[in-house]
């Protein structure tokens, strides 16, 4: 036992919003088989009572503090910001939390959020296998049961997560049905969930799904941009010109923008995978495709998604798989509209290019979803002054990825 009395008591209280959205505008709701509604209302119920429990919310700052390891740091890119020759770019550093991304801080949220409800049992889906090993972590602290559903052709080219997953103590399901990819394994969760809705949570990796995940996702996020926002004033004195970030789902991007939303001299924005290029047709940028982006119901939301006219699902393409999805997050769509975001696209070779200048100039390996948000500040620093700032969110850390950049390089010099 602690001697010390207030060994509850950490200095480390950031204050996380707590509303539920059930419509962005337009966007969001609730697609779902029947059965699933009783356990959206349980789930909505049991935030809520999460959010106003003083010894739950005393364990998950604790823990946030002590096993995630925040508050994550901001760092002046000094180099890369002489370099480019304009801006300062400071990065809010969530490649340093545990697990390697932001992905820890909503995991540890939802298992936290399970273990309230009762249930002994979570289910999550995978694509690169983030998600899946945050949650995978997440459940044995807190010594949950953890299935994980993987399409099999991720789970042939994701195998360090897999291992990780396994040695972590959760079960690695495959799913062979359709592409073999990240949509059919949210297909086969839910199936799981619809089935054993009374012992198994439910845990969405992304700011997606039906309500109220992506408001409880976005709550558990928001704790990047407010503590980047108090650390931005306190070492520079002043608000950042703008906000930047990469959007797969939209989890990092809006947990970094809620802090800033009201300051409406920041200008937010959100990256999106450009892949080989728009015309190409392989990309997942839902919002810089006339062609193949509009609003869509997909698994369980009303979102832009990319689909061909028949409204069937495009496949998708990116060299970062955590970014490769057809859908994105509902209030993006909704802070698209209003224009108090911007969405922008940034292809493979550019993000294989800002891997590595931050490589070089920062020592610094991003994750390449998060190589797309350097690649866009890279693009606007040398257009601002000196005395402007960026502050662009670093999601994750590269070290799953060298693989992949290793042959990517490897055939871009074949090509020359
Ligand atoms: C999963 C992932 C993303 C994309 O997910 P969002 O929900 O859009 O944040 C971005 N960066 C990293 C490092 C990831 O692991």
């Amino acid at each position: 036992m602690s001697t010390n009395p207030n060994h509850n008591a950490t200095l480390y209280r950031p204050h996380l919003p707590t509303e539920l959205t059930p419509k962005f505008g337009a966007y969001g709701g609730r697609f779902v088989p029947e059965t699933l509604l009783p356990a959206l209302a349980a789930l909505e119920e049991a935030y809520r009572a999460f959010c106003l429990d003083a010894r739950l919310q005393d364990e998950f700052h604790r823990l946030l503090h002590t096993y995630v390891g925040r508050p994550t740091p901001i760092s002046h890119a000094r180099r890369l910001s002489t370099r480019l020759g304009g801006a300062q770019i400071y990065l809010k550093r969530e490649d340093l939390a545990h697990t390697g991304a932001h992905k820890i801080n909503n995991a540890l949220g939802q298992a936290l959020l399970a273990r309230a409800m009762g249930k002994h049992r979570v289910i999550a889906e995978t694509g690169a296998g983030q998600h899946g090993v945050a949650t995978a972590s997440a459940a044995a602290l807190l010594d949950l049961e953890c299935v994980v559903y993987m399409g099999v052709v991720d789970i042939a080219r994701q195998q360090p997560n897999v291992q990780r997953m396994e040695l972590l103590g959760a079960e690695v399901r495959p799913v062979s049905s359709g592409s073999q990819t990240l949509k059919d394994a949210v297909n086969e969760a839910i199936r799981d969930w619809v089935t054993n809705v009374n012992s198994t949570y439910y845990l969405l990796g992304s700011a997606l799904g039906p309500h109220p995940y992506p408001s409880i996702v976005r709550n558990f996020q928001a704790v990047i941009g407010i503590e980047a926002r108090e650390q931005i004033i306190t070492q520079t004195g002043r608000l950042p010109d703008e906000c930047i970030a990469c959007v797969g789902g939209g989890s990092n991007a809006i947990g970094l923008f809620q802090a800033f939303r009201n300051d409406l001299q920041v200008r937010l924005v959100g990256v999106e995978a450009g892949g080989e290029g728009i015309a190409s047709g392989r990309h997942a940028a839902r919002f810089s495709d006339p062609g193949l982006g509009r609003p869509g119901v997909l698994q369980g939301t009303y979102t832009y998604v990319l689909q061909d006219k028949d409204g069937q699902i495009s496949a998708t393409h990116s060299i970062s798989a955590g970014l490769d999805y057809a859908a994105v997050g509902p209030e993006h769509a909704f802070l698209r509209e209003t224009g108090r975001a911007e969405y922008t696209f940034v292809d493979d070779r550019q993000a294989l290019e800002a891997f590595q200048l931050l490589a070089q100039t920062e020592g610094i390996l991003p994750a390449l979803e998060s190589a797309h948000a350097v690649a866009e500040a890279v693009r606007r620093a040398p257009g601002m002054r000196p005395d402007q700032i960026l502050l662009v969110n670093l999601s994750g850390r590269g070290d799953k990825d060298l693989d992949t950049v290793r042959k990517a390089l490897k055939s871009s010099l074949e090509k020359e």
